[in-house]
């Protein structure tokens, strides 16, 4: 059913000390509800033992609690879980928890769809789409640490903004999700294990780094030749190579952390010594690491992973230029929650 009242995890700790003060209760109550709310990750207000049954009542009148559902958990032979997440208006994100021998990975959404055009992408292919809650991105995170402390006793070490949507089209969210992730009255995570990947927005690369954000960006290059990238990713055309050179520059030039690519390689797109030479005269503008990401079929095989020599020349090139380059296997095709294969199936 629509409902009028607010969500309550919009409001600011200090909005809800004020909102406390003007019922004539304490603002102390403003603190004791939201650590229910965020650090307690209580779902009702039922669940706020030490509010009384008044108080309770009043916020139950006035507020709504928007928590994330997690409808389907599918887990892989791997190890990788993907959650199915349902938010207040029915609407399904995707995110993914992988599990390494040294780390649990979360790799969250940031939109319902996505605002890009990526040819090679399942989550492209969505028609709806809105931007998600600061709260819904959060909940997805606070999702996979259960999980990861549930299957592999431990708890979320990093996460990435690989899941669906364009991150830096839904910037503010996103920056208040991970103030919350990072705060000590969150998750109290550092945000040198978050890392944001971007298809490369310029104008707000410049953005973060004018911000002086502290976790680390990843750009989808996947073709430093204009063209080739145009064909692949469409927004290219208006979002060009130069410009975002030009913002990569700008933000080492600020934050001075290296920049992460991440590249993969398909058979007849962008194999070609040519293309190669392109990326690795692209990796010398800003200091850099590259990842080589598996490509993961999404339905109708128009594109298909580039031979082992191909990527062995790829992986020559860049080390004799002294770039590091991994190359990231696949986890979780088993169950379409590998790069790129959100909203396969669901
Ligand atoms: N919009 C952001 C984050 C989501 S995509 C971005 O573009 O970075 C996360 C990563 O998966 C990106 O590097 C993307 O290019 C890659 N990807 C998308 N579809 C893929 C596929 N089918 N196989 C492998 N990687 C894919």
């Amino acid at each position: 059913m629509a409902t009028e009242k607010k969500d309550i995890r919009a409001l600011t700790k200090e909005q809800l000390r004020d909102f406390f003060v003007k019922q004539g209760d304490k603002a102390f109550r403003g603190n004791q509800v939201y650590e229910w709310l965020w650090q307690k990750a209580a779902y009702t207000f039922e669940d706020m033992t030490n509010v009384s049954k008044e108080t309770r009542q009043m916020l139950e009148d006035n507020f709504v609690i928007n928590h994330i559902q997690v409808d389907t958990m599918q887990r892989s032979s791997d190890g990788t879980v993907k959650n199915a997440v349902r938010l207040h208006d029915g609407l399904i994100v995707e995110s993914v928890l992988i599990p390494t021998a040294t780390r649990t990975t979360a790799c969250v959404s940031s939109q319902v769809g996505c605002s890009l055009d990526c040819k090679f992408c399942a989550t492209a292919r969505l028609k709806r789409m809105r931007n998600l809650n600061p709260d819904e991105i959060y909940d997805q995170v606070v999702a996979i640490d259960s999980e990861s402390r549930l299957y592999h006793n431990r708890p979320l070490s990093n996460i990435v903004f690989m899941g669906m949507g364009e991150p830096l089209m839904n910037y503010n969210n996103v920056i208040k999700a991970i103030d919350k992730i990072t705060s000590s009255e969150g998750l109290g995570m550092s945000p040198k294990r978050i890392t944001l990947s971007t298809s490369g927005v310029p104008k707000m690369i410049k953005k973060m780094a004018d911000d002086d954000v502290k976790f680390n960006l990843a750009v989808s290059l996947h073709s430093a030749i204009e063209e080739v990238r145009t064909s692949i990713m469409p927004f290219n055309e208006t979002f060009p190579l130069e410009d975002l050179r030009e913002a990569l520059e700008y933000w080492y030039e600020k934050t001075k952390r290296k920049i992460s690519y991440e590249y993969v390689v398909w058979r007849g797109i962008n194999d070609s010594q040519k293309d190669i030479d392109a990326f690795v005269k692209f990796c010398k503008y800003v200091p850099c690491k590259v990842n080589i990401i598996e490509y993961n079929p999404i339905d109708d095989g128009e594109f298909q992973q580039a031979t082992n020599e191909a990527l062995e020349n790829y992986i020559a090139s860049l080390e004799k230029n002294r770039i590091v380059v991994n190359v990231r296997r696949s986890r979780g095709k088993d169950i379409d929650a590998a790069c790129g294969q959100l909203a396969n199936k669901s």
